[in-house]
């Protein structure tokens, strides 16, 4: 099996690429392209464990120094790709080299929105995406600094939680009437909101920045103006506004480009020898019916594997439901299933939500969509098998902890 795989991005979903298929035998040369100086990391730790302190710097590679050349994989770091060239089959670098490749895999990730404010340039405005941004804001969170992070998403609710840890005043600004409402809802999106405000954040909801001020030296941040005109005080201001795939190689390439890569059930693109992995793969889902494009660790994790059985001509298509975990102050929580475009009518919690122990479950006209584990363990595997089984469930089943949730479906459904 000769020939020359070229990845792009050297993220988790990369480096997961090119593990794959150096463990699937193949043997032909394998060029990792990424645009940051680190080798391929992982970005769980750097809103979670790393920025508290608790985690090492290394744990958060994915494979150590020497595993790359150990495995005959050309890692390319600080390199950054430019263009593809698909009729000739090459990628170009910043330098202008080309380098050929039989199959070509776009890890290429997606990058941290920014405020479109006045002062967002300020010294001390910042944002979450790289190990260096963790690196730098670690070193900023100590006691008594006034935190201010804008957005009420992950990133936002993650950060705030290690700022509290780090003996930070925090304050968060949501734009919506609740922090998270677009992933879970009112019903489960209220427990963030309490989890938060219980420990000591200021959750401002229904908060807009107006602008960022300049403290007395012109250069740093000193406030957050909001849009009613409301001065938050900040020596620091962490923006966690979202993220957008980065697409500009593929749609400058002309693939099919939609919110996402848009690629098959074997994450092929619309040329079949590029596929798409992670963020930026908008994929055919078999289950799921339609194409999704979920922005998480697990997804980075799996499709790889399922990119290197495509280039090995094996038909495996990817199939695994959207997963994603957090874990903000005594609050532990997984998330797997995917609710979609036309919602779910109803949330059915077992066991205690005031007290943060329980399994949520999102609902569509009787049948399990989505399920989040919080503080309980070892369920998911569970939660997906009945969302895999469209069953009817018994609602009361459902919500009773004493029932196995093997034992919840309506019979004959
Ligand atoms: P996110 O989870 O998408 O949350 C962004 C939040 O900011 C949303 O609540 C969004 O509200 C809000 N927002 C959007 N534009 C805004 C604006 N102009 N002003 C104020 N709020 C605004 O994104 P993130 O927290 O920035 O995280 C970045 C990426 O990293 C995401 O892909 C996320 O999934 C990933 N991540 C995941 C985890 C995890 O899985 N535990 C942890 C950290 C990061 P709307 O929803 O209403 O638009």
């Amino acid at each position: 099996m000769s020939g020359q795989v070229v990845v792009v991005g050297g993220g988790l979903a990369g480096a997961k690429t090119v593990e794959a298929l150096r463990s699937d035998g193949y043997d032909g040369r394998v060029v990792l392209f990424g645009a940051e100086t680190e080798r391929p990391y992982e970005r769980p730790p750097l809103s979670k464990g790393y920025l508290q302190g608790s985690d090492e710097r290394d744990g958060a590679f994915v494979h150590p120094p020497d595993w790359y050349a150990a495995h005959d994989v050309d890692l390319r770091l600080g390199v950054t790709v430019t263009a593809l060239d698909l009729a000739a089959r090459d990628v170009v670098d910043g330098s202008g080299t080309r380098t050929g490749w039989d199959h070509l895999v776009l890890a290429t990730g997606s990058e941290p929105r920014r405020l479109d404010v006045r002062g967002a340039e300020l010294s001390g405005v910042v944002a979450l995406r790289t190990l260096d941004d963790s690196d730098r804001l670690r070193a900023e969170l100590a006691p008594g600094r006034r935190v201010v992070v804008v957005g009420g998403g992950w990133i936002g609710l993650e950060v705030a939680a290690a700022a509290r840890a780090a003996g930070c005043e925090v304050t968060v600004l949501v734009r919506d009437p609740l922090p998270l409402l677009s992933v879970l809802g009112p019903e489960l999106a209220e427990t963030f909101a309490d989890l938060h405000r219980s420990n000591g954040v200021d959750l401002r909801v229904r908060a807009e920045v107006g602008a960022i001020v300049a403290a007395g030296d012109g250069t740093t941040v000193g406030a957050v103006e909001l849009a009613d005109g409301t001065l938050v005080d900040a020596d620091l201001v962490v923006v966690g506004i979202g993220a957008a795939p980065r697409v500009g190689l593929a749609r400058g390439a002309g693939l099919h480009v939609e919110d996402g890569v848009v690629v098959d059930a074997h994450l092929r693109s619309s040329h079949p020898h590029v596929l798409a992995v992670g963020d930026i793969a908008r994929a055919h889902h078999p289950f799921l019916g339609t194409h999704v494009r979920v922005e998480h660790w697990a997804t980075a994790l799996n499709q790889p594997d399922t990119a290197a059985a495509t280039i090995l001509g094996r038909d495996e298509p990817y199939d695994k439901l959207p997963y994603f975990f957090s874990d903000q102050f005594d609050l532990g929580m997984e998330y797997v299933g995917w609710v979609g475009p036309h919602g779910y009518d109803r949330v059915v919690v077992r066991g205690d939500l005031v007290g943060r122990e329980c399994v949520a479950f999102w609902l569509r006209e009787g049948r399990v969509l989505a399920g989040m584990n919080v503080n309980v363990w070892d369920v998911v595997d569970d939660v997906q098998a009945l969302i895999r089984s469209r069953d009817v469930v018994d609602v009361a089943r459902l919500a009773d902890p004493d029932v196995p949730l093997g034992e919840v479906a309506v019979t004959g459904s």
